[in-house]
């Protein structure tokens, strides 16, 4: 069967093409230069191929006659039905391919050593291959992981290899979505060349790499977390299924910051005479392609060191500095009282432990690293398996920043990052990825953050303090949607990263739970007493009640389901290929509904049992299941198997489909729960002295009222000093300034559409709709502004609204 060709996608639907059921690409060896002249990386990508587990003994191909042999490289028969050649398909858009090699791996004289080794390898599928090559490799594939450097350095051996002489040429062909591969007269998967080298360019406009200007305007590129993820900066297979390593050397500007999502805390190699430096990173632990991350700037690295300046007492109330903290946020600072427990009380339902209780985390770990515990998925060096991973609570970061933030980013988000990397760790365990780079984002970064193995975005919507300063003297309620955002960032390893949806309509699987543990995770860093923990999450749940209340009565029912395949989730077909259903829509970019759905999906079902048992739930369930894909079902089904209690209430995996995950709309409970998260006494004293959230909340308020005088609305920004405030708090400010034509305040407007574009799409829905000309030509010069660094479906969007 070979029906993907005729596949016509719908405009909304993304194709994953990759046949990945016949072959796997086992790895990756990346060679790239950037060039940010021309917005161009030019480079080679090797893959290294496996057949795949519907492989069989061989047929793969088309149907009809043999085509000869034909001498040179040319797509002119492509369209030619009777092809019947294997075709390996890869997922790639944008992309100039110049050409396809397969590569003579035994001409690598560190090859040949592979062929004395005794035979045993487990990993391979179907019957031994016969030419040498295909021997080698899949030996190379097969080593265990104790030989993982070995591997890696004749990966990258390999990769420089010359072209294979004899047995034909490789013929190939692009098309809008996929780089089709075949060699003349191979018509069996097991003939396939194993090791094959694509050298190609990427395109400007290319939709998942972001050429851009950083905030102190010089030149940078990174991949954009877009919905086609890395399709056009290498071809690959996207479907998750596809796991797999990479090793990548990236050649740019000496005075440039390279960052890859690689294992290694890679540092620069000069090259003479070039004015280039190279970076080499890599990653051991098989992961999907989409994954991938690689972000080049002028970027500084923030370092810890604070200067004698920086370390005067802030000048807000009592608060001192204290050597390499940050003094503002001693109040609750997570990381001068480490040591000091954080205070349990048992007849509440949030019962925590100290972070630094070593005994507590002694007897999670080894209720998690028992006897009988051993890891589930493919061999590779699985930081589960190593006792001193178990301990490390604070893994080896980085903080990276544009020169001109470089000191909020050393001030605001530096300090945070050990206290949040170690409640991470008391709530969930082991660190999934060895070390982190966290980088603050240009300004056209389309959302306030974005997780990938060993690197975290982050806009700078989530730093605060006044416009031009540096943010010094920032309380610790300043600090609360960046700490939130960091926290939600850090689940992600877990949940969306180590433990990955198989099918991607299941977003709630990654995003429902980064919401639901960034507030638990928050708490716990910020050593809230239970009771605090406790008002914070209920002001944080009727927060997202509302937003959540508020998108589903204005989007399409058919985008508020979590599960928009239901039965059919998972399933691909006969090749390998599928259809991500609604991941192009730009109006499903900008929804919430899969973060906050999930999110209270989350709350309910700990509702059921109890939050101290869910989290230790959570820590199973990630024993179980990291380094693998996940759909719902494994989630739930084991839940319902730890807690048998559930089903005997009537809680059946079929009630919670139907109830949460098929269908649009709100949840019964969820509508009666939501009554209790407005009589907290966080809500009830919103209008005293507030924290961000409460005064959200009060602004909110003040957006259902139809009239606001200009005095009231002078004296709300003033009483609050609303400028200053985190970009949530602003957001809504702007909406009243909005509402009202509350002219005085259209600069706050402007700034925010500017500088906080990761959240200003509504904002401009809102300029139009007021339908005042002064309102819509601040939107169109806003638009005009910022409209060539835009995110793609962002300025789709927008621009159907203002222009
Ligand atoms: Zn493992």
């Amino acid at each position: 069967m070979d029906g993907d060709g005729d596949m016509d996608p719908g405009r909304d639907d993304l194709p994953l093409r990759a046949n990945t059921n016949h072959i796997l690409v086992r790895h990756y060896v990346l060679d790239l230069d950037i060039n940010l002249q021309t917005k161009v990386i030019t480079g080679t990508v090797v893959l290294f191929l496996e057949p795949g587990p519907l492989a069989g003994d061989g047929n793969g191909a088309g149907e009809g006659a043999p085509t000869p042999p034909q001498p040179s490289q040319s797509d002119d028969s492509w369209g030619d039905e009777s092809h019947r050649d294997f075709t390996l398909v890869l997922d790639c858009c944008d992309l100039t391919v110049s050409k396809v090699e397969e590569l003579d791996v035994t001409s690598v004289s560190d090859m040949q050593g592979l062929l004395k080794e005794v035979k045993g390898e487990g990993s391979g599928v179907g019957p031994q291959p016969d030419s040498q090559s295909a021997v080698l490799i899949q030996r190379l594939i097969s080593l265990p992981s104790t030989q993982w450097k070995k591997q890696h350095h004749l990966y990258f051996q390999c990769s420089h290899a010359p072209a294979s002489e004899g047995g034909g040429p490789l013929i190939s062909h692009t098309d809008r979505w996929s780089l089709q591969v075949r060699k003349r007269g191979v018509r069996t998967i097991q003939e396939f060349p194993r090791a094959l080298r694509v050298c190609y360019k990427t395109k400007p406009e290319g939709g998942s790499v972001r050429w851009t200007k950083d905030q102190d305007n010089r030149s940078c590129v990174y991949t954009a977390g877009s919905p086609i993820n890395n399709r056009a900066l290498f071809p690959c297979q996207e479907p998750p299924v596809a796991m797999s390593t990479w090793q990548a050397q990236v050649r740019a500007p000496r005075e440039c910051v390279v960052l890859l999502s690689g294992e290694n805390q890679a540092q620069p190699t000069h090259l003479h005479h070039t004015g280039l430096s190279s970076w080499d990173y890599y990653v051991t632990m098989p992961m999907p392609a989409s994954t991938f991350t690689l972000a080049v700037g002028y970027w500084r690295q923030a370092t810890a060191q604070l200067s004698t300046a920086q370390l005067t007492p802030p000048v807000q109330g009592t608060r001192a500095g204290a050597s390499h903290t940050h003094a503002g946020s001693l109040d609750l600072n997570p990381f001068t009282n480490m040591d000091r427990p954080i205070i349990t009380c048992p007849q509440s339902a949030l019962v925590y432990s100290g972070l630094k209780d070593e005994k507590h985390s002694e007897s999670d770990c080894s209720g998690l690293a028992d006897d009988d515990f051993t890891c589930c998925h493919a061999d590779y060096p699985c930081p589960f398996t190593d006792p001193s991973a178990w301990s490390q609570e604070v893994v080896p970061h980085r903080m990276f920043a544009p020169p001109s933030l470089l000191q909020k980013a050393q001030v605001q988000v530096l300090p945070l990052l050990p206290g949040c990397l170690a409640a991470a760790h008391a709530t969930l365990g082991v660190h999934p990825f060895p070390r982190l780079d966290v980088l603050i984002v240009p300004a056209s970064f389309s959302s306030l953050g974005m997780a990938s193995p060993h690197i975290i975005f982050l806009s700078q919507s989530v730093l605060c303090g006044d416009r031009e300063g540096d943010g010094e003297g920032v309380g610790e309620r300043g600090l609360s949607l960046c700490g939130s955002r960091l926290c939600h960032e850090l689940s992600h390893s877990w949940f969306g990263l180590a433990i990955g949806a198989r099918d991607w309509t299941e977003e709630w699987i990654s995003e429902g739970f980064a919401t639901y543990l960034e507030d638990i995770i928050w708490a716990r860093a910020q050593q809230l007493s239970s009771k605090e923990t406790e008002e914070q999450s209920q002001l944080k749940a009727l927060l997202r009640w509302r937003r959540l209340s508020d998108e589903l009565q204005n989007s399409e029912e058919q985008l508020q389901i979590l599960r928009p395949n239901m039965e059919s989730t998972g399933q691909v077909s006969e090749s390998g290929s599928s259809l991500v259903k609604h991941a192009l829509n730009p109006e499903k970019t900008f929804m919430q509904v899969h973060y906050l759905k999930g999110y209270f999906l989350l709350r309910f079902l700990a509702s059921k049992v109890g939050l101290e048992y869910f989290l230790h739930f959570f820590r199973l369930f990630i024993k179980k299941y990291h380094g693998q894909l996940i759909l719902s079902q494994d989630f739930l089904q084991m839940l319902l198997e730890t807690f048998p209690d559930m089903e005997r209430q009537g809680l059946t995996l079929e009630a919670i489909y139907a109830d949460w995950l098929d269908r649009p709309g709100v949840p019964k409970w969820l509508c009666e729960g939501s009554v209790v998260w407005t009589q907290t006494r966080l809500v009830e004293d919103v209008k005293a002295e507030v924290m961000p959230e409460q005064l959200v909340l009060l602004l909110e308020i003040l957006l259902e009222e139809a009239e606001l005088s200009v005095t009231s609305l002078h004296t709300i920004k003033r009483t609050y000093d609303l400028p200053k405030q985190d970009a949530e708090v602003r957001h809504r400010w702007c909406e009243l300034v909005i509402k009202h034509k509350y002219a005085q305040a259209y600069g706050d407007v402007e700034h925010f559409l500017i500088h906080d574009q990761a959240m200003g799409v509504y904002l401009y829905g809102e300029l139009m709709i007021q339908e005042d000309s002064r309102q819509q030509a601040l939107a169109r010069r806003c638009l005009s502004l910022v409209q060539n660094e835009m995110d793609k479906s962002a300025r789709r969007v927008v621009e159907e609204m203002v222009l």
